[in-house]
């Protein structure tokens, strides 16, 4: 990757971004593992998102968006370029039938993509909205959910999303209907385009859900199952959710925990006795690394295939520098 000879970080100041240096990023994930930003900017509006990723366009400085920090393992070296916080956290929920689609009288939910999708979940469940009852324990932004296809309890963001402003690689921006995202099990066509290094991927501005009216009372409670499920099965100790996508016609968590890997430690980071398929850093920022979670994918991966044949895939992105010829697939 070639980066620019020189940076004027005080450029951004124009439209109310500041830019700092080498910023450490472990607090900015809920692993609480990682190295520095090279160049970190945190952006608080929909414009400063779009005239910061033009200006780092302008100036050919790969830039990485960072919504909850809750999917990605940054590498302990960091991240070179420009690593955008997304604090972009406008909601709007429109009860009048929408002029344009006068067919379909669902009310729209717009959220700026920085707002917590479980904040947004909340936010329908009270409004007696349905179709977000399953993300309202959800770490993370719409961002990233929308990168993603996050999903729990049966219900998934490919279900209720309409369409998303997104820029695209090219610099454009576009309202990209849901059908246009190629959404699979957490995954998407823009999570195909992302560079793990950082680069001049598609950036997601802002979501648009369509849900329907329901029954108070019944949503809250679906709510409430969901919110109460989660809080008895995963650990609340620093990770990323789970460590592997579950493989066909099974569960990663239910094959590690058969491969007697509950409780195996690599450093600082441990495979979680409540959940097999959590991997947890108990001792919280400085106390683990990125290579230690690393390690502890691979020892799992192998003990998984050399048990029962299957080769588990990572769930977790990851992000940054990696030292050559490290490879998680
Ligand atoms: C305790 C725990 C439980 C979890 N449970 C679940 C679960 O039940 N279901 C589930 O699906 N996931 C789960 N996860 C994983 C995670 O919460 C989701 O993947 C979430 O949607 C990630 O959102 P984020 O904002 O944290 O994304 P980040 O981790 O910040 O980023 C993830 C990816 O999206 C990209 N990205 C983020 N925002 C944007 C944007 N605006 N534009 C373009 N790219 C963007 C990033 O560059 C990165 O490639 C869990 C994680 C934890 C820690």
């Amino acid at each position: 990757m070639t980066m620019p000879a020189a940076v004027d970080l005080n450029a951004p100041a124009r439209f109310g971004v500041t830019v700092r240096e080498q910023v450490p990023l472990a607090a900015y994930t809920t692993m609480k593992v990682g190295g520095p930003a090279e160049y970190f900017a945190a952006v608080a509006t929909v414009d400063q998102l779009i005239r910061l990723v033009r200006w780092a366009r302008s100036i050919e400085l790969p830039y990485y968006l960072l919504g909850g920090g809750s999917n990605v393992l940054i590498s302990d070296a960091g991240l070179r370029g420009l690593v955008i916080y997304n604090r972009c956290r406008q909601v709007r929920i429109d009860e009048a039938p929408c002029c344009v689609y006068p067919q379909d009288d669902r009310p729209f939910v717009f959220a700026e993509s920085g707002v917590s999708m479980a904040g947004l979940a909340r936010r329908t469940v009270t409004a007696a909205l349905t179709g977000l009852e399953w993300a309202v324990s959800l770490p993370g932004t719409v961002g990233g959910a929308v990168v993603n296809n996050a999903g729990a309890y049966g219900g998934e963001v490919k279900d209720n999303l309409f369409d998303a402003m997104v820029m695209d690689s090219n610099g454009d921006i576009e309202e990209v209907p849901a059908e246009r995202l190629i959404y699979a099990y957490r995954t998407s066509v823009l999570k195909r385009q992302i560079p793990v290094r950082g680069g001049f991927g598609p950036v997601v501005l802002s979501a648009n859900f369509r849900l329907a009216p329901g029954d108070a009372a019944e949503i809250a409670a679906t709510a409430e199952r969901n919110l109460q499920h989660r809080r008895r099965s995963q650990p609340v100790e620093p990770s990323l959710g789970s460590t592997f996508v579950n493989p066909p016609g099974d569960y990663a968590g239910r094959l590690i925990e058969a491969a007697g890997l509950k409780g195996a430690a690599v450093g600082g980071i441990q495979v979680s006795r409540q959940h097999a398929n959590f991997f947890i850093n108990p001792g919280g920022a400085g106390s683990a690394s990125a290579a230690d979670v690393v390690a502890l994918i691979e020892h799992v991966q192998r003990t998984v295939e050399d048990r029962f044949g299957v080769r588990l895939s990572p769930e977790v992105q990851l992000v940054g520098e990696w030292p050559a010829g490290q490879r998680l697939a």
